[in-house]
């Protein structure tokens, strides 16, 4: 399946193309799953009735954590956002709840500690101990801010509860990776710098 070069789109129809590859019957069954219900009927209430493009996604994120009423939130941040991270922890203060924030270098382990072809021993990112932070103290949902490519990997890899995603880290478009393809194609798509 390429839905990007499908021209019908009769999907968009309410009718199968033909070309998946799932269990239909599973599927449905899955989204009657009252937790699915949950988030699913959470995530309507973003954008039905005409309040789609009126809310950022921090208050999506503040009015989808409210609905679920999830009891313990948690804030994984880069440690280069943490000024950034105060905030975000300040706006959810205001709106009645707590995050537990977590920086990536939590535990202070070195690189040469977590990568093993690595002869660095200065201080590195440690998804695993962070997601295994969250689970100990018990969330229920962790927020993810600035997390390195890889890292975001292993820690929602980790994680046993709700994620999901505020900012994604892009170094070169200040955190806004849409912005590698104004320009496309004339522009180097992957826009790599000589170092
Ligand atoms: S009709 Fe099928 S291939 Fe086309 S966009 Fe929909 S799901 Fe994708």
């Amino acid at each position: 399946m390429d839905c990007t070069h499908c021209t019908p789109k009769t999907c968009k129809n309410l009718d199968s193309c033909g070309a998946e590859r799932y269990d239909e019957a599973a599927v449905e069954e899955a989204y009657r799953d009252p937790s699915a219900q949950a988030i699913v009927q959470a995530a309507a209430a973003l954008v039905d009735g005409g309040k789609a493009g009126t809310v950022s996604r921090l208050r999506e994120i503040i009015e989808f954590a409210q609905s679920m009423k999830y009891k313990k939130i948690g804030l994984a941040y880069c440690y280069g956002m943490e000024r950034d991270a105060e905030s975000v922890g300040a706006i959810f203060r205001e709106h009645g709840m707590r995050l537990m924030g977590v920086a990536c270098t939590v535990g202070g382990v070195a690189q040469d500690d977590v990568n093993q072809s690595s002869s660095t021993h200065t201080v590195s990112c440690n998804p695993i101990g962070q997601a295994e932070q969250f689970n100990a103290e018990g969330a229920d949902l962790v927020i993810l801010m600035g997390i390195c490519m890889g890292h975001d990997i292993l820690l929602q890899r980790k994680l046993q509860c709700d994620v999901t995603t505020f900012v994604v880290k892009d170094r070169v478009f200040a955190n806004d990776p849409l912005r590698i393809l104004r320009g496309y194609p004339e522009a180097d798509p992957l826009c790599v710098k000589d170092v």
